[in-house]
């Protein structure tokens, strides 16, 4: 059993106990624990802030060599990192790349727009515009620089390499110090990648640090040059932006939670031609890429009441080629739940949804997996429900189920009924659009827009060259409006600014120029 230590102040510091436990969900033996008790959160700000003096010595160019360093280390050590993601994640190897690569693309398209960034330490912001119209001389423009803070990053248990990573690059090309804390149920794999940067003398002191545990009073001594950067559940999230430093000390704060994202397949589509096979194909592999516990999973499926009945048929039978089971062996295509209050959860929120939809497709109590140890594991079934009334079905349209299910909702086949649907999910990370029919596309993604952080428009000319539904872009936001949490990652140079503080220059052109 591995203990997870801290590396906090240029060193590596073991908490005291009580320990938690991290478990392997295939087999619920416990692979490795840890604590964060113990540790001064004091000197780690102080440890911070030199590390944020280094950053903004260095120029754009030199941040991007840093990543492209970080990047480069990771990667070389691919396959250990991917093992522990099946350990500890319960992810499938397909799973473990998704999180794994994700995390060094992101470092690798980041320290790429660091080099093209080239040698300066700020960003310009706009054009900037003459101030009093007798003359050009007094001048105006914007311009952003790094925040004198540190970056606090908290996230979920789904992505431990991606969801650190992604907010590691874009903070540290923007100038910003990270502490960053990992779900504790799968922070080994966090942990060990830092380990790997470590080992291998990457990091500037001070420019990263990470906390396996409990923050204890890390976010109370927060103040307004700093930033708080979460993702995990929308309780957990209204609970930290309830913080005197955000509210009080105006720490920036940005939220990724909850999101009841949609797939909507036009009325046009016929059955089996390219755009619905891909519309079938994605709604399972959103269901059952890590166990669908993914934040940008498909749990709202419109499909216009005709076809229905075929689409069920079609997606009965992708699913019904899914072999679950322990994510290390042979032939298993999808791994079980991450832990045991996971599995409840699913549980709980399948029968909450089955309040307003029947279930057509497998059951939250049964579950034919392929078990190590007889008895043991936290493996879950997909479940497609039909909504008995999808206007009606508020649990549908409000509870995330974080698992490999999904709730079909018939609609009328037009625009505006679709609309009306997605807007009942109150705001969500990603939503699809398969449709053919190029009038229906337009009006009805202007109509989803307002309601997604991203859009994902599908007609035949792109099925089968589209990058999936739930993958996360580097150079395309990420985030969602209201329920998703209000906040916005990456983007390419987007992501840099929850880290950067804009300011307005007004004064002598010719000199504004020079300088800037
Ligand atoms: P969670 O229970 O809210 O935990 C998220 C993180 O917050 C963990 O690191 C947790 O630490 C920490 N935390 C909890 N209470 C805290 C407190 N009082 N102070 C400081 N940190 C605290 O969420 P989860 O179960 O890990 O993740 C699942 C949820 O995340 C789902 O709802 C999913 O939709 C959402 N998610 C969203 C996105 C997105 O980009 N929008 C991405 C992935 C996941 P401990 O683990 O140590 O308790």
């Amino acid at each position: 059993m591995v203990r997870l230590e801290s590396y906090v102040c240029g060193r590596w510091q073991e908490g005291e106990a009580p320990f938690r436990s991290l478990v392997n969900p295939s087999t619920e033996e416990i692979v490795a624990e840890t604590s964060a008790r113990g540790i001064d959160f004091g000197p780690v700000l102080d440890t911070a802030k030199r590390g944020g003096e280094t950053l903004r010595a260095m120029t754009f160019a030199e941040r991007g060599a840093l990543l492209k360093a970080m990047s480069r280390a990771l990667y070389k050590a691919r396959e250990p990192l991917i093992e522990i993601a099946r350990i500890n994640g319960g992810n499938t190897r397909g799973d473990a790349k998704f999180d794994v690569d994700g995390a060094t693309a992101t470092l690798s398209y980041y320290a790429r727009l660091g080099a093209q960034l080239g040698d300066v330490r700020w960003l310009a912001d706009g054009e900037g515009e003459q101030l009093i119209p007798t003359s050009g001389r007094f001048y105006g423009r914007h311009l952003r620089v790094p925040r004198r803070g540190v970056a606090v990053h908290v996230n979920a248990f789904n992505f431990p390499a991606w969801g650190t990573f992604e907010k590691v690059a874009a903070a540290l090309l923007a100038g910003m110090p990270v502490i960053s804390k990992p779900a504790t149920s799968t922070a080994w794999l966090t942990y060990e990648m830092v380990r790997v940067l470590v080992d291998a003398e990457i990091l500037p002191e001070g420019t990263v640090q990470l906390v396996c545990g409990s923050t204890g009073d890390l976010l109370d001594r927060l103040g307004g040059q700093d930033v708080l950067a979460f993702t995990g559940s929308a309780v957990t999230g209204a609970k930290l932006r309830g913080g005197a430093f955000h509210v009080g000390r105006s720490a920036h704060v940005n939220v990724e939670a909850d999101s009841l994202n949609a797939a909507v397949l036009g009325p046009d589509v016929e059955r089996r031609s390219d755009t619905w096979n891909w519309f079938v194909r994605s709604v399972r592999l959103e269901m059952t890429q890590k166990a669908g516990q993914k934040c940008t999973a498909i749990r709202r499926v419109l499909v216009p009441e005709p076809l229905v009945e075929a689409f069920v048929e079609d997606l009965s039978d992708e699913l019904s080629r899914v072999v679950i089971g322990d994510s290390r062996a042979e032939g298993v295509t999808m791994g079980p739940l991450s832990n045991a209050d996971q599995l409840q959860d699913y549980r709980e929120g399948v029968a909450l949804l089955s309040t307003q939809a029947r279930k057509v497709y497998g059951s939250p109590t049964e579950c034919d997996a392929k078990r190590t140890i007889p008895g043991k594991g936290y493996f879950a079934s997909p479940v497609v429900l039909v909504a008995n009334d999808s206007h009606a079905a508020s649990h549908v349209h409000g509870r995330e189920v974080f698992g490999p299910v999904t709730t079909v909702l018939p609609y009328d086949g037009s625009v505006d009924d679709a609309a009306a649907l997605i807007a009942l999910g109150e705001g969500s990370l990603v939503s699809s659009l398969a449709t053919d029919d190029r009038r229906f596309l337009a009006a009805l993604a202007l109509e989803m827009a307002p309601w997604n952080g991203r859009l994902l428009l599908i007609d035949r000319k792109v099925a089968d060259q589209a990058t999936p539904h739930g993958m996360v872009l580097p150079g395309l936001v990420h985030g969602g409006p209201g329920r998703a949490g209000g906040g916005e990652e990456l983007g390419g140079l987007r992501g840099l600014e929850p880290y950067m503080q804009r300011v307005a220059l007004q004064g002598n052109r010719a000199l504004l120029d020079k300088l800037f």
